[in-house]
C-alpha cells in the first residue's frame, strides 16, 4: 500500500482517462492514471484516425494516444502502467488495487473502455497460446510455412495479415461480413498467399495439443465445413464494458455499462466514469474525451465541495 493520497485516481489511459487527467492535473489536483497497457484500449487498435478535431492529417491511434498522454504528463499527472484488479469504494478515501500496489484517492474516474471481449469462439480459450493468438507481430514467426487464418474485418486484421504473409505459406482472411469493412487494395491483397473468405464465420476451433482445424459456416447458406489450419489470429473488436474489477460496486445497466448522472458521477459519490465504459450511445474519441472532461470537472467540484462545476477556462 502506498501512503500517498491522490485527489484523483483515473483507471484507464485511453482518450477519456487521459483527457480527464489533463483537466485535473491542470487544476493542480494530485492525479494518477493507472493504465493496463497503452496498447490495449480501443484507440490503440485504430490504425487511422482522421476525424478528431484539429488533427488535419491522419494519425494512428497510438500516435494520438501519445499526444493525449504527453499533454496530461506535461500538466503534472502521473502515469503508472498497471492493471487494476479490484477496488474498495466503501469509505470516504477509496482504494484501488493494482497488480503491485494499492492506491488511495479522494475521487475515482473509471475510464476502462469497452474492449472487454472474452474468448467467444468454442476452442478459442482452450487453444490460446497453442495456435490461437491475438498478436501477429508477436507470434507470426512461429507459423513459418504453415497455414493460418485471421478472423476479423478491421484494418487491424488486415495489417496483421500483412505481417503473417511474410512467414506463413497461406493466410485466410475470414470475415463474417459479405463486404468486409476494410479497403481491399494494396498489400497484403496483392499476395497470392492471401485468400479472402468473406461471408464466413468461424464456428469452432479444434486440435489435439495444438490447433489443427477450424469449423466454418457460410453466413448466407448456413453450410458448414472443416478447414485445416495451424494458427488462428483473432481480431474481433471487443464490445463489452470493462467493469469486472468493480465487483458490481457501482450501478451497472443490463448491458453491463456504468450508469452515470449528467455530471458523469456513478451511484457512488466521488466515483465518476467516462468514455466507452459508460452507457453513451456514440463511441468516438471526441465523445470519450468530452466525457473525460466532464468527469474531471465534476471530480474537482466534489473535492472542493462546490455546488457547480467550474469551467476550466474560468481561471485562465
Ligand atoms: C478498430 C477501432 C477503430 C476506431 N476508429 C475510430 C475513429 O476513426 N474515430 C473515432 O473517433 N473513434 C474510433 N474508434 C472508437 C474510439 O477508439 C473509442 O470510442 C475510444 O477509444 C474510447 O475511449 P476510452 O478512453 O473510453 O476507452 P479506450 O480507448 O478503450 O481506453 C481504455 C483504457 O483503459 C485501460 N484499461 C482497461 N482495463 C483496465 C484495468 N483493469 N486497469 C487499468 N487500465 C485498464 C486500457 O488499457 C485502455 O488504455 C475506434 C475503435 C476501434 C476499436
Amino acid at each position: 500500500m502506498t501512503d500517498e493520497l491522490y485527489d484523483v485516481i483515473i483507471i484507464g489511459g485511453g482518450p477519456a482517462g487521459l483527457t480527464a487527467a489533463q483537466y485535473t492535473a491542470r487544476s493542480k489536483l494530485k492525479t494518477i492514471v493507472l493504465d493496463k497497457s497503452p496498447t490495449a484500449g480501443a484507440l490503440a487498435y485504430s490504425n487511422r484516425i482522421e476525424n478528431y478535431p484539429g488533427i488535419t492529417e491522419p494519425v494512428t491511434g497510438l500516435q494520438l494516444l501519445d499526444m493525449f498522454r504527453n499533454q496530461a504528463l506535461k500538466f503534472g499527472a502521473e502515469y503508472a502502467e498497471t492493471q487494476v484488479v479490484g477496488i474498495n469504494f466503501s469509505d470516504e478515501i477509496k482504494e484501488v488495487f493494482g497488480t503491485v500496489k494499492t492506491y488511495k484517492g479522494k475521487t475515482i474516474i473509471v475510464a476502462t473502455g469497452s474492449m472487454g471481449r472474452k474468448p467467444g469462439i468454442p476452442g478459442e480459450e482452450q487453444f490460446l497460446g497453442k495456435g490461437v493468438s491475438y498478436c501477429a507481430t508477436c507470434d507470426a514467426a512461429f507459423f513459418k510455412d504453415l497455414a493460418v487464418c485471421v478472423v476479423g474485418d478491421s484494418e487491424e486484421a488486415v495489417k496483421e495479415a500483412g505481417v503473417l504473409v511474410r512467414f506463413a505459406k497461406m493466410v485466410y482472411l475470414i470475415s463474417p461480413l459479405k463486404e468486409p469493412g476494410y479497403p481491399m487494395d494494396g498489400p497484403p491483397f496483392s499476395s497470392d498467399k492471401v485468400l479472402i473468405m468473406a461471408g464466413t464465420r468461424v464456428v469452432s476451433i479444434h486440435g489435439t495439443d495444438v490447433v489443427t482445424n477450424i469449423k466454418l459456416k457460410n453466413t448466407e447458406s448456413g453450410e458448414e465445413r472443416d478447414m485445416p489450419v495451424d494458427g488462428v489470429f483473432i481480431y474481433l473488436a471487443g464490445n463489452k464494458p470493462v467493469v469486472d474489477f468493480l465487483n458490481a460496486s457501482v450501478s451497472i445497466s443490463e448491458k453491463a455499462c456504468i450508469l452515470t448522472h449528467r455530471s458523469m458521477e456513478t451511484s457512488i459519490p466521488g466515483v465518476f466514469a467516462a468514455g466507452d465504459v459508460t452507457c453513451g450511445e456514440v463511441r468516438q474519441v471526441v465523445v470519450a474525451a468530452a466525457f473525460g472532461c466532464i468527469a474531471a470537472l465534476s471530480a474537482e467540484k466534489f473535492i472542493h465541495n462546490r455546488t457547480r462545476a467550474r469551467s476550466d477556462w474560468s481561471k485562465s
